[in-house]
């Protein structure tokens, strides 16, 4: 048999798991990402490939156009974590805005953080509150798989101070990235480890597909 029909069962599997999901929750999901991240869900369909294997990080995206690529071969996953994993992919197409205010207002002279990509810790907060919220009982990836302890030890306090005020209406999205900012570059002066300092964003609006190195699976970035 050849691998893709071993595979296919499983990817399909995925998808009749997935779709009663997909279908209750996909229009709330969308206007509200869109709000957050302060940026137009894309106008063409986002194509997701469901597959055996996708990478290291059991899913990613690219961008220009929107692609995700996602593991289906996973059957122990709730199917509510599939749910917040596809959505946390498309929040790649919507997180340029955020990124680009983070960088900005890091970049004043000797503003340090702690991690380069703190965009893909407010993607990850966002996408997964939400879902909780959306969803009854249901514990976001990053907390679920221990993300912010081993990865992030120093993030989740300062998101929830900073970032959490603006996911429930009760502050404006620059005084949050604000927030957000200036408390993790507080905390990253304390730090014995020499922090990096924010990259550019010149890389995400360049025209071309760029794999996001999503962490979904076992790691961090
Ligand atoms: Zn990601």
């Amino acid at each position: 048999m050849s691998r893709r029909r071993e595979h296919d069962p499983s990817n399909r599997a995925w998808i009749r798991r997935l779709r009663p999901l997909i279908t209750e929750h996909e229009e709330f999901l969308r206007e509200r990402l869109s709000s957050v991240y302060a940026t137009a869900w894309p106008e063409r369909a986002i194509r997701t490939d469901v597959v055996f294997h996708a990478n290291w990080a059991g899913a990613y995206a690219t961008l220009y156009p929107t692609r995700i690529t996602i593991a289906g071969s996973a059957p122990d996953q709730p199917a509510a974590e599939g749910l917040e994993t596809l959505f946390h992919e498309a929040s790649h197409a919507l997180i340029g805005t955020i990124r680009g205010a983070i960088s900005a207002r890091a970049r004043s002279p000797g503003r340090l953080l702690p991690r380069k990509t703190l965009w893909h810790a407010v993607l990850f907060y966002s996408t997964g509150e939400i879902v909780r919220r959306r969803i009854p009982g249901y514990t976001p990836y990053a907390s679920s798989h221990g993300l912010w302890e081993r990865a992030r030890p120093d993030h989740l306090d300062v998101l929830e101070a900073a970032w959490k005020p603006y996911l429930e209406g009760g502050r404006e999205l620059d005084a949050a990235i604000e927030a957000l900012v200036d408390g993790l570059a507080v905390e990253a002066r304390g730090r014995r480890r020499k922090p990096s300092m924010i990259p550019s964003v010149a890389n995400q609006v360049a025209n071309r597909p760029i794999p996001t190195g999503c962490v979904q699976a076992t790691k961090s970035s």
